[in-house]
Order: C-alpha cells, then structure tokens, then sequence
C-alpha cells in the first residue's frame, strides 16, 4: 500500500527524523490555515498524489506554461493562488501516465534554503535477502537515469536483517554522500533512525528524494515516498487507516474486500482461476493462443458462491472484456459446489458475454453436469489448451 508524501513524513517524524514543518490540506481554506501555523516567509504547495516527478509535472487544465505540483510561494496571497490552481485539477507526471492524477490533496510546507540535494532510500532486495539502502550524492533527480549514465555514483549497502543496523552501515552512508564533520554524524543517525522505521513499519520501500543539505547544516527530508507490505496491515492499524482509495484502481479495491486478487491487464478475455500458478498458466495459454488475458484474478483456495459472485462482476464491470474462462482446480473445494457457485453467479450477474469452463479435481464429472443442465450458455472444457482454445474462438465468433 503507497502513502501520501505527508502520511510518510508524519510516521517518519515519531522517529526522530528531521523533516519541515508542514500541515495537509484539503481546501483552500485548510491551505491558508496551514500556512498561517508555519514561520515563513517562504512556503511550498505540494500536490499530493501517488506519483512522483510532481515538481516538473504539468497540470491538463492549465497547459504547457502552467505551473507544476511542487510550488513555492512567497506569501500566503501565493499559497492561496496555488492553492486554488492545484486543488480538483490533473497533474501530469512521468509517473502517471497520460491520464494523469486529479489533486484532492495538497500539503503546505516550510520552504527550505537547500545547499546540496541527496538521494537515500531503503527496498528488500531480493537477490540478497537483506534490506538495500541505495544512496546517492546526486538527489532531486530521476535515479533512473544517474543509474543509467553515472552508475559509479550510486553505493547499495545491504545490511542482513538479522544482525541488524550496525554503526559501520552509517558510516558507511556518511561516506557515500561525502560528508563530513557534523553533517557525517547527521548521515550516520539518520540512515539508522530511516533503517529502524523501515523495519518497524513493514516497508516494502522508502524512499527520500531529495534528502537535503540545508544552508545551515542540517540534513532534512525534503520529499519521500513510502509504501507498506499489504500483508503487514494488521499489525499497523494507523497505517491501514491513511489508505487513499481514491488513488487506487477501483476494481482493485473492491477485489480486496472479497479477498480476490485481482490484477486489471489490458487484453479482452476474463480469467477466474484458483491459485497464482494455475492464473499465470491460463493467461499465458491464452496468449499462445493469440488473445491476450483482460485481467489476473486469483479467488483463492475457498471459493465459494459470494466469491465467484463478486469476481464475475469485477471482471464483467471492464468494458474490454469480451469473454470470460473459468479455470477452477477442486482440489479443497469439490468441483460440484463450485460448478453450483458459478451456476448461480452468473444468474446473478445476467451474464452477457460468452463464458468457458473448465473444472478438474474431486466430483469432476458432477461438476459438469450441473454446468450442462444450467440452461445458461456455458461452454465447458476438458483441459487447459482445450479451454483458452474454446474461449478464443467464442469471442471471435461474437466479433
Ligand atoms: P517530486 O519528486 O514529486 O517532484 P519533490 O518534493 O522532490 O517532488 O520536489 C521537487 C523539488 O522541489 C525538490 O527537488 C526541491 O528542489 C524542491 N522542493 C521541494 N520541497 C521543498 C521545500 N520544502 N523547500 C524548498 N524546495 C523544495
Ligand atoms: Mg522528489
């Protein structure tokens, strides 16, 4: 799960963590009254969306000479414009796509006299099994690109979760940014307190771009992007309770409230299927067939009626998709009862589009014969190639 840069600072901050005063808002009026709370005399509008590269970003509403989703301004007169000029509007960035991300969220922040720009960030990396702390001199740019063209000024130091952060992993962060004197000791604490929050949080990545250099010496984090572990959720109930919906695939959102995984893809043939491995082979035989999967949906090992009944209508709610393959292995489940779940869905759903099944496992032959006496329009398969076979030339049938 992604948060809002303003989610991140707030969590980071119970760490000890340098970060510039800053209030979240959702209103023009909340803006003003942010900044109102902060020092001055400069402030910064920040978009908040689930994408980065906001700061050369451009809005669709005002055109290529607009301003971009990072604005600094010199007054609270200039908070409100820009306020006003970001809030219910859609920003464009490398991140987002064409489409772009409307803003429903600003955050006001301290505008900072910045020295040198860093990048720092923590991932589990999975080649080594350790959490990866990736740092860089070169911040406030795409570290895509310096790994691409400067690799050499990029360090990955790996510290195994096991034995834990340990001084030298500081020193060793220090160093890679090149500081020195008290900015050193500043690194060194800070990669501990980032590597302690990561680990308390269930991180999947946390990442600060750009870490700064302030003009008088403090090492603050002007930007950051976090996202949690799903699956650690229950154990942080504060996280859970920053989830942004509207950021997400609204598909998405209402498969996981039924357990599903569900996964929107681009091509026109509806899958069902039980168990990851089992979805991965359906979508590729249906490529080799020469269709391409309109989705990834996993209902799991106990998929009963409610489940197959949602899971029809999440597939059936894409306008792209033309066709439907159920590929279901009754191995917990008995083939019959789920033939019975599918029978009855897709009376529910009064399903429109051509529908293949194939069932394997325990009460097989049951299953299909609850299929045959349906009265629906199902197509039923034998095994996996006869299957993706079956709903490739139904949907160019319909064509
Ligand atoms: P994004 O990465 O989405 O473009 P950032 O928060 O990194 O957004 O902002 C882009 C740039 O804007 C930063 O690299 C920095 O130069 C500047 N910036 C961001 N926040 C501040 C701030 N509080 N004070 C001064 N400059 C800022
Ligand atoms: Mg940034």
């Amino acid at each position: 799960m992604n948060l809002h840069e303003y989610q991140a600072k707030e969590l980071l901050a119970k760490y000890g963590i340098g970060i510039p005063a800053g209030h979240a808002a959702l209103s023009v009026e909340e803006a003003i009254e942010g900044a109102k709370k902060l020092p001055g005399p400069l402030y910064v509008v920040k978009a908040q969306i689930h994408a980065g590269g906001r700061g050369k970003g451009k809005f669709k509403e005002l055109g290529p000479d607009g301003k971009g989703g990072v604005r600094l301004s010199k007054s609270i007169d200039e908070v409100e414009t820009n306020a006003k000029e970001m809030l219910g509007n859609t920003l464009v960035t490398v991140q987002t796509g064409e489409a772009g991300k409307q803003v429903n969220r600003l955050y006001v922040t301290d505008g900072v006299d910045i020295a040198e720009e860093y990048y720092l960030s923590l991932l589990v990396d999975r080649a080594s099994g350790r959490v990866a702390m990736i740092v860089s001199t070169e911040g406030g740019m795409d570290i895509e690109e310096v790994a691409h063209s400067t690799p050499e000024k990029i360090t990955t130091i790996t510290i195994d979760p096991a034995q834990g952060f340990m001084p030298h992993h500081g020193r060793a962060v220090a160093f890679a940014l090149k500081l020195e004197g008290d900015l050193n000791k500043q690194a060194a604490k800070l990669a501990k307190q980032l590597y302690t929050a990561f680990m308390d949080l269930d991180c999947e990545m946390l990442e600060i771009n750009p870490l700064v250099e302030t003009k008088d010496g403090q090492l603050l984090v002007l930007d950051t992007k976090m996202s949690v572990d799903g699956n650690a959720l229950y154990r942080h109930a504060d996280v859970e309770a920053m989830r942004d919906e509207t950021e997400e695939d609204p598909m998405e959102v209402e498969a996981s409230k039924y357990d599903l995984a569900y996964i929107k893809l681009d091509g026109n043939i509806g899958c069902m299927v039980n168990g990851a491995g089992l979805a991965m082979a359906t979508m590729d035989i249906i490529k080799l067939n020469g269709a391409f999967p309109a989705n990834f949906l996993d209902v799991g090992g106990g998929a009963n009626k409610e489940k197959v009944t949602a899971a029809f209508k999440i597939i059936l709610s894409d306008p792209a998709v033309e066709g439907i393959l159920v590929n279901i292995f009754g191995g917990i489940m008995k083939c019959d009862v789920i033939a019975d779940g599918i029978v009855a869905a897709a009376k529910d759903v009064n399903l429109s589009v051509p529908l293949v099944v194939r069932l394997e496992g325990t009460n097989v032959e049951k299953g299909k014969e609850i299929l045959e006496n349906s009265g629906l329009p199902i197509v039923s398969a034998n095994d996996l190639g006869d299957a993706a076979q079956k709903i490739v030339a139904e949907v160019k049938k319909v064509a």
